[in-house]
């Protein structure tokens, strides 16, 4: 159970903003017996280094979620294989049908009849996208995914890309092979998930070059990030003036520490209340039109 206290304080930084609650675009659900191979994954990691906080049944999750203000979140899920996106996106489809504070959610693999089920999700409500380049283990320039760039970026449907190397790296994460994603597809609406850690800076540059381009705040500024992959002091200006597109993203339930470690770590910050306001709740709402 999550603590009176935790869910209090949450909504007290909400609140003291005059903000009307969070939006959270980077949150995790998935059928059960996909997220529980994604919490066996980071149970093998050894004990004690990444303790998965929100380990409930669904139910509670949403229950945990809407407690602390949370008015909109994600369904993100990501491939690891072929064949099994389709799968994962008719799940999302039905869990936004019950939940509708969900945003809508799919995903998408480098294969053949990629393009075809993006343009229907796309055509059937879907809000937001995901892409996982470290879990799925593919290059993000894959011919197959040309046309699923191209039909993001004319829809401005936004895509949650996991393209930075942290917190483990792939042979495709990194800022090379996505920046030429965004050289192809300018007018593409990413948003860059871990705010791109630990490669911070040049994420940070492709924010500035490309005017859809975003940045998540998942697991960013926490002392569990902070402890492997420090952000650049030097950046909290840039951050601070691209403000206007850095969106609130946390990571849950598949998170080592409690919800409300990554809300203090953003108003650690230090800057400005403006500026809080726009990342907990105002910028996805512009975003995404709610
Ligand atoms: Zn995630």
């Amino acid at each position: 159970m999550v603590g009176a206290d935790e869910r209090a304080e949450v909504r007290r930084v909400w609140r003291d903003l005059g903000l009307p609650g969070l939006v959270d675009v980077h949150t995790h659900f998935m059928p059960d017996n996909v997220l529980s191979k994604v919490w066996a994954y980071f149970d093998a990691l050894g004990d004690g280094v990444w303790p998965i906080t929100y380990r409930f049944d669904q139910d509670e999750r949403l229950d945990v979620l809407r407690g602390f203000g949370v008015r909109y979140f994600t369904a993100l899920s990501y491939p690891h294989r072929p064949d099994m996106a389709r799968w994962l996106n008719s799940w999302a489809a039905s869990f936004t049908e019950g939940n509708p504070d969900c945003l809508r959610s799919a995903t998408f693999y480098p294969e053949p009849d990629a393009k075809d089920y993006v343009a229907e999700a796309i055509d059937s409500g879907t809000r937001v996208f995901k892409a996982h380049l470290q879990v799925g283990a593919y290059d993000p320039r894959d011919p197959l995914l040309t046309d699923v760039w191209g039909t993001l970026a004319d829809a401005g449907t936004p895509v949650v890309v996991h393209c930075g190397s942290g917190p483990m790296p792939g042979d495709f994460t990194g800022p090379g092979p996505f920046s030429e994603v965004l050289r192809a597809h300018p007018r593409l609406t990413a948003v860059v998930a871990h705010a791109g850690a630990p490669e911070y800076t040049a994420f940070l540059d492709l924010v500035e070059r490309y005017e859809r381009v975003h940045l998540d705040t998942t697991m960013a500024f926490t002392p569990y990030i902070e402890r492997m992959s420090p952000f650049p002091r030097a950046e909290l200006p840039r951050l601070r003036d691209l403000g206007h597109r850095v969106l609130l993203g946390t990571d849950f339930p598949n998170i080592p520490y409690a919800y409300l470690e990554q809300i203090r770590a953003l108003v650690d910050l230090d800057l400005g209340s403006a500026w809080l306001r726009g990342v907990l709740h105002d910028n996805a709402v512009g975003l995404f039109g709610l």
